[in-house]
């Protein structure tokens, strides 16, 4: 077997064997394959795609170049959550308190943001003193004790993703379905939850830019759960315009605490209580779904769920002052004020501009090494569908220093129109 001929059959449309797609991940992990033969095949697949028998083959031999996580010494009910990636996503900071509150545990691995899409650990990271690198024994005993913890990747889970999110990132081979489905589903698999929830993304922030995309890339996750014995439910949600109100790091978590405290945005609210609800109800804890959102509510408005997000801080070495005074969390120097020069129904707000002006101000990364800024960003005044006022705030620009061509950048996301537009939150499940 050689990489050419492998590259060959994907180019030429065949379908790739078992053996063959073993042969091309064991050897780039073992770095007998050059980048360059990999990012070849990585494009006949974007553009040629892989069928179902191919994906299932790819994730098990991603699943395969690392190590398992056993959870088997955590008692009770283990959930992950993983989401495709967008603009102002904090879900994962209200969601794994709401479901630890019930019992149910949360143990997730998570990554960091690149590119326009923030990420979970450098969101934590921006309360002061958080420590994300936490030992495998250390990690169990946690979510044993407290119910829940969020941390970074082993580097030995799913060796092969990392070398080949790397390379798709550097060479426009993100957004191919098989090729996601894969990505998350090996990490999920080998983080070994009883229940997984999914949130897929669609719009101009996600890598799924159709609803048809995201149905399908949500049904070739849940497949590959099935041929695992695992099952996956998934939620197709808006990522045309940024989800809630803040984007960037502390500003997020604040965004979070808030959601906590019963003050959230009407989107993240809902996007929260679904997943959460789904969680609960896989746990046998409720039937229905309005059962578990009125006992999510409930947990919500007496606090509990906000209890345990300080426990995780305090367990995790962070502040959590900053959970009953977000005043604490350190400010950017200038809060600047983006007034609308227009009249009208806001018909889009731009996510993945809003994004890239957000990166652009400190809040993400270009490249891996890159440092965060964890006090910059954007907060939304305006939302989709609000009537919009000349002179009247869109948002609020929190930077260290002024750049006109970032205030143009984030006026040119957002788009008027003289009524409303048809939006949903979220536009489908899959189960
Ligand atoms: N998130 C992942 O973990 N992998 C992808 O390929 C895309 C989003």
């Amino acid at each position: 077997m050689n990489m050419i001929d492998i590259i060959s059959k994907k180019r030429d449309k065949l379908t790739l064997s078992k053996e063959e797609i073993e042969f091309f991940i064991n050897g780039y992990v073992r770095k007998e394959i050059p980048d360059y033969q990999v990012s070849s095949l990585l494009m006949a697949i974007f553009l040629n795609g892989l069928d179902m028998e191919e994906t299932y083959y790819l994730t098990l031999s991603m699943l395969n170049s690392g190590e398992r996580i056993d959870l088997s010494k955590i008692d009770g009910i283990k959930a992950d959550k993983h989401s495709t990636g967008g603009v102002g996503d904090k879900v994962s900071l209200v969601l794994g308190p709401i479901i630890a509150s019930f019992g149910v545990k949360l143990a997730k691995m998570s990554g960091r943001g690149l590119g326009h899409t923030g990420g979970t650990l450098d969101k934590l990271e921006s309360i002061p003193g958080f420590d994300i690198n936490i030992s495998g024994d250390d990690f169990l005993k946690q979510v044993n004790d407290i119910g829940l913890a969020i941390v970074g990747q082993t580097k030995d889970l799913v060796p092969a993703d990392k070398l080949l999110y790397a390379l798709r990132d550097v060479t426009a081979t993100v957004d191919s379905i098989p090729l996601i489905a894969s990505s998350i589903m090996s990490k999920k698999l080998a983080s070994g939850a009883d229940i997984i929830v999914l949130d897929v993304k669609v719009g101009s922030g996600a890598f799924m830019k159709t609803i048809e995309d995201a149905v399908k890339l949500s049904k070739t996750m849940v497949e590959i759960g099935n041929r695992f014995n695992k099952h996956v439910s998934c939620i197709i949600t808006d990522m045309d315009e940024p989800l809630g109100l803040a984007i960037g790091n502390n500003l997020e978590v604040i965004e979070a605490i808030n959601t906590l405290k019963g003050k959230g945005p009407k989107d993240l609210v809902e996007v929260c209580i679904k997943l959460a609800a789904k969680i609960l109800i896989k746990a046998n804890l409720y039937k229905t779904e309005k059962e578990a959102s009125i006992a999510i509510l409930e947990h919500i408005n007496n606090g509990s769920a906000l209890q345990k997000l300080k426990e995780m801080i305090n367990y995790q070495k962070g502040d959590s002052k900053v959970v009953d005074n977000t005043m604490l969390f350190p400010k950017s120097r200038f809060i600047y004020e983006i007034k609308s020069k227009k009249e009208g129904y806001l018909s889009h707000i731009d996510a993945l501009k809003l994004g890239i002006a957000s990166m652009h101000m400190g809040a993400g990364r270009l490249k891996k090494e890159d440092p965060i800024n964890y006090s910059v960003g954007i907060v939304l005044n305006k939302k989709t569908n609000d009537y919009v006022k000349e002179n009247e705030v869109l948002c609020y620009l929190h930077m260290d220093e002024i750049h006109d061509d970032i205030i143009n950048e984030v006026y040119s996301a957002f788009e008027f129109s003289d009524k409303k537009v048809s939006i949903k939150t979220i536009y489908e499940e899959v189960d």
